[in-house]
């Protein structure tokens, strides 16, 4: 770890839209990854319903470090990390990582269960059965939303299989990745689109925004979804390309290691 305790760099560079320093040379989000315009204002909108940028503040090293932790723990695990495994695994003392876990939850970047305080997800996993299957090289996990499923590969930097269904039908939908996550491999159907629903709510989008980003297996379905459901709600419907732009533009940067400092923003 060679994370400063800098404060997250937020603002606009070169008029480039904002991002945050994760850790030197780590920018959040990467706007690389996005180049469909349609993918460019979807991850905007989405940003901008959960005020994600501002809720960086004072982000640093330690917290860094156990967020990480907790994303591998999910994926890892047969079971939500829990303090004691947060501190074996990061070297943080137990009352420090509850701290830290605490900050996490509030900026809505982890989930906990309300009720017994265990945390159930960091985006983009969760311990949740939600539709979104992906299998990972270390086992299968579920995603929060479909931009997260289509994320989850980029992050791991490796290739996933995701399982989903239609939410107009329930069809069986199934990605493969290529590319070390970074690319699509094969989809079926051919036909499969995804509505990114932008709506969030109580400072959990796993409560909100990602309960409307779905799969459909046809344009068709999903008008007939949205005339039922949602008819007036701001969204975009993305191919699954576009989608993989966002999900890597959120989820690529997560577990990047720190790079060289001549790649720090400007
Ligand atoms: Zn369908």
């Amino acid at each position: 770890m060679s994370v400063g305790a800098q404060q997250p760099h937020v603002g606009m560079a070169h008029g480039a839209p904002s991002a945050v320093a994760l850790r030197p040379g780590v920018a959040f989000p990467d706007w690389q990854a996005v180049s469909a315009p349609n993918a460019k204002d979807a991850l905007m909108a989405i940003l901008s319903a959960g005020e994600r940028l501002e809720r960086w503040e004072g982000y640093g090293e330690e917290e860094d470090h156990v967020r990480r932790a907790i994303i591998k723990g999910l994926a890892n695990l047969s079971h939500a990390p829990d303090t004691a495994w947060l501190a074996m695994s990061t070297g943080v003392d137990r009352g420090r990582v509850a701290e830290l876990v605490e900050r996490l939850v509030s900026r809505d970047l982890v989930v906990r269960d309300k009720g017994t305080g265990d945390v159930v997800g960091a985006y983009p996993l969760t311990t949740q059965a939600t539709e979104h299957r992906v299998t990972l090289p270390q086992g299968t996990v579920h995603a929060m939303c479909a931009v997260d499923a289509l994320g989850a590969g980029a992050m791991f930097g490796a290739d996933v299989t995701i399982e989903s269904r239609c939410r107009g039908c329930g069809a069986a939908i199934r990605i493969a990745t290529k590319e070390g996550g970074t690319a699509l491999g094969h989809v079926a159907p051919s036909t499969t689109v995804v509505w990114t629903g932008i709506r969030y709510k109580d400072g959990c989008a796993a409560m909100s925004i990602c309960t409307t980003i779905a799969f459909f297996c046809t344009d068709a379905h999903l008008e007939e979804w949205r005339q039922v459901n949602h008819p007036d709600a701001k969204g975009y419907r993305l191919t699954p390309d576009e989608t993989m732009q966002v999900g890597r533009a959120v989820f690529g940067p997560v577990l990047k290691p720190a790079q060289d400092s001549k790649e720090e923003l400007p």
